[in-house]
């Protein structure tokens, strides 16, 4: 969907526009920086602080020089900064949290626009005492909160690394740091320890890996094949045959192979399995996309429309899920990635079936990921919030509008936002990031 499509910030973002907005106090609404290959990673210099007895500064330090970031580690109030990045995983104690506080209060409106707060911490599960614990988790309402005041289209993020795991969060910090990240504000994210393998080059970061991706024939699921591929990916984009026009557009385009199946028939999942072990060795990603709606209140809703969107949205993934698993669909290390929803979470009125789907995904994720763990794999999920599709373009104009500027950035999402993130998630570099529910929805108010 064209940017254009936004009438309120392409108005907001004139010059009357911008007046008559600051003095009614509209929330302004900064056109997002997006990825291209080649881009710069960041959009001014890098500030580097850390509180004592930090483990992650110098990594950082050294993977932006080697991006060909600047890098400054005391603050100069003429500059603006494309990050302010601080590393607190070396606070102990509440009284510590100053520091964090010394480092950004001077600098936090310095920040270029599309900027990126960062800050990094040691999970409180795996501190050393519960007060380094407590501290570590206090980190939290900070970062969000700084993701609701900064604007100007700039995010900030939480990154807590296990101690060990410095090297497995390069390619989480590349992620967070560059505008592949644009729609995603105020997350949480965990790095532990998984063998993460740097790609030989991180502007083809999933070249050699075969990919899955159903629901590819449009939407959001087209946007995650097309972006798998510019990244080096082989992809095989299943849909059901009725979209068989479209997904043959789809895996044309991005020179990969169409699979017409429809997820719910119970030969589904062997069938799938055995295509991608003797056609392509078996999959490295899988990324479980394909998704439906029928919404009615409870009282309304029958028993088909139920069983319909449990069955595609939940069900099939589970039984393709463990046919992959059980025998060569997916390679031992693979990467899973399931695309829940904001509602998922947060719940949403006239969407019982729906909601109830999406919170099993994160269920299913959340309970399979030690089972992946030990094959030395992945399985993560993305939540996306507003995303601007066909499905929101057709909503009556209130609840469109309500939609879009009820988050940090004050915008919907594009279906690359999301696909992105998956991108990330999906990459063997990723190991390190298991079990993680990544919400791409501008810091949504709703299930906040
Ligand atoms: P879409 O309807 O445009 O695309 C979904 C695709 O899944 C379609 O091509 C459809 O044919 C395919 N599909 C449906 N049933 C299938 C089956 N049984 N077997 C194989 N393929 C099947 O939807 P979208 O907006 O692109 O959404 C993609 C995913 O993102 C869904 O899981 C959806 O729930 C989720 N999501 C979307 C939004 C949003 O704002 N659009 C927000 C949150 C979550």
């Amino acid at each position: 969907m064209s940017p254009e499509t936004d009438t309120y910030q392409r108005l907001t973002n004139s010059q009357p526009g911008k007046l008559l907005a600051g003095r009614l106090g509209l929330p302004k609404s900064t056109p997002l920086r997006r990825y291209e290959p080649g881009q710069e990673l960041l959009t001014g210099p890098a500030l580097i602080g850390a509180a004592p007895g930090g483990r992650l500064d110098g990594v950082v330090a050294l993977l932006l020089r080697e991006c060909g970031a600047e890098v400054a580690t005391s603050a100069d109030e003429d500059t603006r900064y494309g990050a302010l990045i601080f590393d607190a995983s070396g606070v102990e104690d509440s009284t510590q949290l100053r520091a964090v506080y010394d480092f950004l209060h001077p600098v936090i409106r310095h920040v270029h626009a599309n900027g990126r707060v960062l800050v990094l911490g040691t999970p409180p599960e795996a501190a050393a005492t519960p007060r380094a614990a407590t501290a570590q988790r206090a980190l939290e309402g900070f970062v969000r909160s700084i993701g609701k005041e900064i604007g100007g289209g700039a995010t900030a993020q939480l990154l807590y690394v296990a101690p060990g795991a410095e090297t497995a969060a390069e390619s989480s910090l590349r992620f967070l740091l560059s505008s592949r990240s644009a729609y995603v504000d105020g997350q949480v994210v965990r790095v532990g320890h998984g063998p993460a393998t740097a790609p030989v080059d991180w502007a083809q970061p999933l070249a050699g890996q075969v990919a899955l991706v159903t629901g590819a024939a449009r939407g959001i699921g087209a946007s995650i094949a097309e972006v798998l591929a510019r990244d080096g990916a082989e992809v095989v984009c299943l849909d059901v045959g009725a979209m068989g026009e479209e997904l043959s557009r789809t895996a044309n385009r991005i020179g990969g192979s169409a699979l017409q199946l429809d997820i719910t028939t119970p030969d589904a999942p062997a069938t799938l399995a055995t295509h991608l072990r003797e056609r392509h060795g078996g999959a490295g990603i899988v990324v479980h996309n394909a998704g439906i709606t029928r919404d009615k209140t409870l009282g309304r809703m029958t028993g088909d429309a139920w069983d319909a969107v449990l069955g595609v949205n939940l069900s099939a993934q589970e039984r393709l899920t463990d046919a992959l698993l059980a025998d060569g669909g997916l390679v031992a290390d693979g990467r899973i990635v399931s695309v829940s929803s904001m509602n998922g979470i947060a719940g949403q009125r006239g969407q019982t079936n729906y909601a109830t789907s999406k919170a099993g995904i994160i269920g299913m994720v959340q309970a399979l990921a030690p089972v992946l763990a030990e094959r030395g794999g992945t399985i993560n999920a993305v939540a996306p919030g507003f995303i601007e599709t066909q499905m929101t373009a057709s909503m009556p104009i209130g609840t469109r509008e309500a939609g879009r500027r009820m988050n940090s950035l004050a915008q919907g999402g594009r279906p690359v936002d999301v696909a992105e993130t998956v991108a990330w998630l999906g990459s063997p570099a990723s190991g390190g990031v298991n079990g993680n529910v990544v919400r791409v929805c501008g810091q949504s108010l709703l299930g906040a």
